[in-house]
């Protein structure tokens, strides 16, 4: 029997790139395929070099239009994957990222295996993961191997190195309700989640010769995002084109440009997709997380959920670290358009403000909707805290209660795994 091979290609803006691993397709030794390109909304230029290819039958385009709010509520590759297993016709299918290329023979090893073992169902090959500056120049390159039968293959094996039966697609669906994981939270380890899901019924056999060759760009989507946590840290400032904008539940809200002065460097650098789930509301007078006086210095206030909380004294603005350049001017009739809100005070009863750094024990906390949120020092670093932590008395951690952590999106999806399965071989990411 012939079986033919499904391989789905996901494509957003390589240009680059995409010629080559068309190319690497329609090159294979074994012919019997079809190719589902799923393109994920690319400009121009990236669907011009396909044009070429579409006239070979056994290629299909299958544009999709995302507004760019919706770009990070799912993982797109897995998304757009999930979509194209509901259109495969082969016995086999296989996976490739528009910054991968197959060798030509990789199509006829892996089906060779397929055909003369009827009880494997899954096949993996060793990868060679290139890695290139901004001028596609290689600085480094290793490579992934593929060397033992893997009961667990999340965090071992990059979804371009694996063909599997179509048949396991059908019992994935009936035990998880469906194929791929693509909540965002996966963003960088969609492939490994499937694999814990294809594991479930087979085990991975392994290809040894080196199959595809990755290549990852400083442009490299997750690679942007490697450090942010899905939603921005109320509070979090960030400039377009020439304006800024603080986020304020869930909202964003344009502030004027003194508030994000020389002094007070507070605006930070997120992909501007991170900030695109945002709709736009109505601007703020006053930004929040500001101190300000309006009598030179006699009284502070800190505006926080757009109300006006009145620090006890001087002393307190100073233990809760806030230097001089972060302290504002404003007018008393503008002071007077806020609402009063709880003093802040280190005691009798320990009433900070929001949006602070504290440290208690070994950890950084960040104090945030009253609560306090455990913070890793990447996501510190992203959103551009300038103070020290400030140090906490037990009575005082015990005050309030404590949120979800704020880690990074790849954090969050490894809690899922019970990581003593598998042996880590470093990888941070596999798509
Ligand atoms: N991708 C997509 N839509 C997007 C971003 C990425 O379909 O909005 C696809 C992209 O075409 C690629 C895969 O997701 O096939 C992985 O993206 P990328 O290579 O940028 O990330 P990496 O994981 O290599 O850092
Ligand atoms: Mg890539």
């Amino acid at each position: 029997m012939v079986m033919k091979v499904s391989v789905i290609l996901t494509s957003y803006n390589k240009p680059d790139f995409i010629e080559r691993v068309l190319k690497s397709v329609v090159e294979q030794t074994y012919q019997h395929w079809e190719l589902l390109i799923m393109d994920d909304g690319s400009e121009q230029e990236t669907i011009q070099k396909m044009q070429p290819y579409l006239v070979d039958k056994r290629i299909q385009l299958y544009s999709h239009q995302i507004h760019p709010a919706n770009r990070l509520k799912t993982v797109r590759y897995a998304t757009l994957i999930n979509e194209a297993l509901t259109r495969i016709t082969g016995e086999l299918v296989c996976y490739v990222t528009d910054d991968t290329v197959y060798r030509k023979d990789r199509l006829e090893k892996m089906v060779e295996v397929f055909q003369s073992k009827p009880h494997i169902d899954i096949v993996y090959s060793s990868q060679r993961v290139v890695h290139v500056n901004q001028h596609l120049v290689e600085t480094a390159s290793f490579v992934r191997e593929a060397d033992q039968v893997l009961e667990h293959a999340s965090f071992q094996v990059d979804h371009c190195s694996v063909m599997h039966r179509s048949r396991l697609l059908s019992l994935i669906h009936e035990k998880y309700g469906q194929y791929w994981a693509d909540e965002p939270k996966h963003w960088h380890h969609a492939d490994s989640v499937f694999w814990m899901r294809l594991n479930h019924f087979a085990a991975f056999f392994p290809l040894q010769e080196v199959l595809d060759t990755t290549y990852k760009t400083p442009q490299s989507f997750h690679h942007m995002f490697a450090s942010m946590p899905y939603d921005l840290i109320d509070g979090a400032v960030i400039e377009r084109e020439g304006a800024y904008y603080q986020i304020a539940h869930g909202y964003l809200h344009r502030i004027d440009r003194r508030w994000v002065n020389e002094k007070n460097r507070r605006a930070i650098r997120v992909p501007s997709l991170c900030a695109m789930k945002y709709e736009m509301n109505e601007p703020l007078t006053v930004p929040n997380y500001t101190v300000v006086t309006a009598d030179n210095g006699r009284t502070f206030y800190y505006i926080e959920h757009q109300t006006k909380r009145r620090f006890a004294s001087k002393r307190d603005v100073q233990y809760f670290q806030f230097h001089q350049k972060e302290i504002y001017t404003v007018t008393k009739e503008q002071l007077e358009t806020f609402e009063e809100g709880s003093i802040i005070q280190v005691s009798p009863i320990f009433s900070p403000p929001n949006r602070r750094l504290f440290k208690w024990k070994q950890d950084v906390y960040l104090f945030v909707h009253d609560t306090f949120c455990r913070i890793v020092p990447e996501v510190v670093k992203i959103f551009a805290f300038y103070h020290q932590p400030i140090k906490l008395q037990p009575s005082q951690f015990a005050f309030f209660q404590e949120g979800k952590p704020i880690v990074p999106l790849y954090m969050e999806s490894l809690q899922e795994f019970d990581l003593s399965l598998y042996q880590m071989s470093g990888r941070k990411h596999s798509s």
